[in-house]
């Protein structure tokens, strides 16, 4: 099968992604200082090959922004006047999406096309080829192959790349992915030795995983100590509510929607919440979880719970992003290892 793959050399990588930044609107890593996401590509910078591990910002955001636009409206003599937001570009492609963030978008499809199909959402969805780039160098606070996954998982991917030393490896996994290689001139025939290298280096990778997390029967488990509330509380104490762990989680989709208007005209915006802030669930007679511990609850069980009571998978991806960038050490895997057995009956 080494002859269906294709390759091309890193320092050739500014070719291939000129091509492909003539016929999409290309994406890659991209970093300002120390925070790292998914952005346009500059026209000529490959050095994220040389220092890139994941986002801190998670590819979630090329698909669900954190701010945007729905339509905008004006007050005109007969009432408002409403505009539609400008469709997205005719295409666009990611390069080097991290597999653990192209699952999570699998976990974000099934919210935005169950009873309500999201034009915004969906839009950007249909509209993106994903080009993944399986990770040598996982994270210490990774734990995707607790998660039926792996750091070289093509699932939900129109291309994988893997870095084989000097050069990518390239497989087409979809329809359009076999489409675009084709038509991709920047590409040289991979050998038999170059597919034994992305081999080794897949196997190496997932050894590298070492953060291990036991997820049998955890619906059933979180079920049984949902009520205690001493067990939560105690959970909770740390946090200090921030909302970091899901605004930067890429399986987490709450928003708000709220008019912005000043001088007859307006916008109604789209913005991302965080269940782990207190006025999350505020209403104007209640707030059904105005303490803390209802809050990590929530976040715990939302992931581990309900949404696979839902959808049959997990919520979480095991990024290890709420691991790493929670200021208080908050960690999610503990918190699922020392969920006690289920009570049998
Ligand atoms: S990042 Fe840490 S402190 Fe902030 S809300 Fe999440 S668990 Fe709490
Ligand atoms: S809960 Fe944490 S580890 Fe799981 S997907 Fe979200 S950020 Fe990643």
């Amino acid at each position: 099968m080494a002859n269906d793959k294709k390759k091309i050399a890193k320092k050739d990588l500014a070719r291939l992604l000129t091509e492909w930044g003539r016929q999409f609107a290309l994406f890659t890593p991209s970093r300002a200082g120390d925070t790292a996401k998914m952005a346009r590509w500059d026209g000529k910078d490959t050095s994220f090959l040389n220092w890139y591990r994941n986002t801190t910002i998670p590819a979630k955001n090329c698909f669900l922004p954190a701010v945007e636009e729905m339509f905008t409206f004006s007050r005109g003599s007969s009432g408002y006047n409403l505009k539609p937001t400008p469709a997205e570009e005719p295409g666009r492609l990611i390069f080097g999406i991290r597999p653990c963030d192209a699952k999570a978008l699998r976990v974000l499809d099934n919210v935005f096309e169950d009873s309500y199909e999201d034009p915004y959402y969906l839009g950007r969805r249909r509209n993106t080829i994903l080009v993944g780039l399986g990770c040598n160098n996982p994270y210490d606070s990774c734990f995707c192959t607790s998660l039926d996954s792996d750091p070289h998982d093509d699932a939900g991917l129109d291309i994988m790349l893997t870095d084989i030393g000097d050069e990518l490896l390239i497989q087409a996994i979809s329809e359009a992915g076999k489409k675009l290689i084709i038509k991709t001139g920047s590409l040289t025939k991979a050998g038999r030795a170059d597919a034994a290298r992305a081999r080794k280096a897949r196997e190496a990778a997932r050894n590298k995983v070492s953060r291990r997390l036991n997820t049998s029967n955890i619906e059933k488990r979180l079920l049984d100590i949902f009520d205690d509330q001493g067990y939560w509380q105690q959970l909770a104490r740390k946090c200090i509510s921030c909302g970091i762990c899901t605004l930067l989680c890429p399986t987490c989709h709450c928003f708000d929607i709220n008019d912005e208007m000043s001088g007859g005209q307006g916008a109604r915006c789209r913005n991302l919440d965080s269940c782990a802030f207190p006025i999350y669930t505020k209403m104007p007679m209640e707030n059904p979880r105005a303490e803390k511990w209802r809050r990590v609850r929530n976040k715990v069980c939302h992931k581990y719970e309900f949404y696979p009571m839902l959808f049959d998978m997990i919520a979480c991806t095991g990024c290890g992003r709420c691991i790493r960038l929670c200021p208080v050490n908050w960690d999610i895997t503990q918190v699922i290892e020392g969920v006690p057995a289920a009570a049998s009956g």
